[in-house]
């Protein structure tokens, strides 16, 4: 069992960042919570998606699937277990500059992570989105990706409500394992 953005997990600079943080978005902020984590931790000089990308440790890597043009990450600070996102394969910052053949590609990967979702956790319900620009709440801001949140009968608000703390009730890797022998399946 893994637990994300908890009191006891980090240090208190982190929570009291993560409380002001949220006091600032106000609620209004739909991915604050665990952009806190990201903005912290450390941060590597190249693109995230880029540099796991060019590696061939998928697996670490969170990589679920590689497509031509675009492919499928399980986030590593999910809002909720399970969450994955689509990019282009090419570092690109705005739909604009996508190619037919790669916003293509993307819309088949949302359609397919979201049945896999169906499938695998199962999902009860999906957020789907793009955050485009860090006043949109975007956290890698310059190379574009989609949003797929699954969501549970039971699990809280869309936002954790009680002191940021959120549960994610399965290990990473066990999520990916799951959701890589599901997806095996629907191919
Ligand atoms: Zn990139």
């Amino acid at each position: 069992m893994s637990i994300l953005l908890t009191r006891n997990n980090n240090s208190q600079k982190i929570l009291d960042f993560k409380i002001i943080l949220f006091n600032l978005y106000n609620m209004e902020e739909l991915w604050a919570p665990w952009r806190a984590e990201y903005i912290i931790g450390s941060k590597e000089k190249e693109c995230i998606f880029c540099s796991r990308l060019k590696q061939k440790r998928d697996r670490q890597n969170l990589i679920l699937y590689r497509g031509k043009n675009a492919f499928i990450i399980l986030n590593r600070y999910p809002y909720n277990s399970g969450h994955l996102m689509i990019a282009p394969n090419k570092h690109k910052s705005n739909l604009d500059k996508l190619t037919k053949a790669e916003y293509t590609e993307m819309f088949r990967l949302m359609i397919l992570s979201s049945k896999l979702l169906n499938i695998a956790m199962p999902a009860d319900g999906l957020n789907i989105g793009i955050n485009i620009g860090e006043v949109a709440g975007s956290s890698i801001t310059d190379h574009l990706h989609i949003h797929v949140v699954p969501r549970f009968q039971g699990d809280t608000n869309f936002m954790p409500v009680v002191g940021l703390t959120k549960v994610q009730s399965l290990a990473l890797l066990d999520i990916y394992d799951s959701l890589k022998k599901h997806l095996k399946k629907l191919q």
